[in-house]
């Protein structure tokens, strides 16, 4: 398996390359997911600026607080270091370190108090989101990328193969939610990010949060959920039925959506576009009379964030490519009565296919 700490080097020369040709004079980048893409550190941010200075020539400095340096010497030993006291203005050592000429990048990330800091420093230079420069690399995942993808995710599936073994029936979706919460970090999640459980008609509302109601016999429960593992994030979503046996639009309703993603899966190919895993997705549901209620696009990419490029939506023209991760997630919303989403993290494979890199099963499973 490649090293992550080998991958990262080679990434900022590709962005030192992508700066030269698009006119930039440099990248400035604060905690964040570019950050732990360029850097391979990740601390909290805070208002003390740490911020990454990477210029055309290729040329890497961390500007951060003195008191931060040997952790970011640990995490990132072949960058160097500018570092500055609790006295210090380190905006002017920014301004100090970044050359002469050209635009800067700056992460999308970063604060907007750091950015005005930052443009009075720098008087007279043009600022530019770094997505120009970091969206199309973080985009194309490397082997060491997929296979902390394909981790978390198997993660994320081991915890939902425990949830189904708790009973549902009486309990309140905050509850269920912790549980899941201490699933994902007992099995291997450093860090959860949600723990989405909408019970009955909550399940309409596809960002509906883990509340009081009571999950009963016969409701149908949305469980999405996901953290992170050495910084690369899950995602899944998987719909159970509470009680024996789902009632008929229901398990209707989940054939139909479970279709839909197998339509998406097959769709999702090299060379194809962003939408039309979108409109193959859609196309299922639509034709079963649902579509009025399929009311979110079919997925996201995935990575260092939750939620990245590319876009499954219509509109999205971009063709995938070998490496690509993102959601396939259709879902069928009908207000006042249940939800059902199902959701995988899938990769463009070298063969050119899309892989699910979730092995849980796609079944509407029923809990106690
Ligand atoms: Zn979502
Ligand atoms: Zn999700
Ligand atoms: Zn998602």
């Amino acid at each position: 398996m490649p090293s992550e700490r080998a991958s990262i080097a080679p990434r900022r020369a590709r962005a030192a390359a992508k700066l030269r040709e698009q006119g930039f004079g440099a990248l400035l980048v604060s905690p964040g997911a570019d950050l732990q893409y360029l850097a391979g550190y990740q601390l909290f941010n805070s208002e003390r600026l740490t911020c990454l200075v990477l210029d055309a020539d290729g040329n890497a400095t961390l500007v951060c607080p003195a008191f931060e340096a040997p952790r970011a010497t640990v995490a990132a030993p072949d960058i160097q270091r500018a570092t500055w006291e609790e006295t210090d203005d380190p905006f002017a050592i920014v301004a100090s370190i970044v050359p002469a000429s050209g635009a800067l990048a700056v992460a999308d990330q970063m604060w907007a108090s750091f950015l005005l800091r930052l443009q009075d420093a720098l008087p007279g230079r043009e600022f530019a989101a770094a997505s120009v420069i970091t969206r199309d690399l973080r985009m194309r995942k490397d082997a060491a990328e997929v296979e902390a993808l394909r981790a978390v995710s198997e993660s994320a599936d081991r915890a939902y193969a425990r949830i189904l073994e708790r009973p549902f029936a009486g309990r309140s979706e905050r509850d269920i939610g912790a549980d899941l919460a201490e699933m994902l970090r007992a099995e291997g999640h450093e860090e959860v990010g949600f723990t989405i459980v909408a019970s009955g008609a909550n399940g309409a509302s596809p960002h509906h949060e883990a509340g009081d109601r009571r999950a009963a016999e016969g409701d149908t429960v949305v469980l999405d959920f996901g953290g992170a593992m050495r910084g690369y994030r899950s995602d899944i979503t998987r719909t159970v039925h509470v009680g024996r046996i789902p009632g008929r639009e229901e398990q209707k309703v989940h054939d139909v959506v479970r279709r839909a993603q197998e339509a998406g899966y097959a769709a999702a190919r090299k060379d194809a576009s962003a939408e039309s895993v979108d409109a193959a997705a859609r196309r299922v549901i639509d034709e079963a009379g649902y579509g009025e209620f399929f009311i979110h696009r079919t997925g996201h990419g995935i990575g260092l964030d939750g939620h990245e490029h590319p876009y499954l939506v219509r509109g999205n023209r971009e063709r995938l490519e070998p490496g690509m991760a993102f959601s396939i997630e259709p879902g069928i919303y009908i207000p006042g009565r249940f939800g059902v989403r199902i959701e995988d993290v899938a990769v463009i494979a070298a063969d050119g296919s899309a892989r699910p890199l979730n092995q849980a099963d796609h079944a509407f499973a029923t809990v106690a």
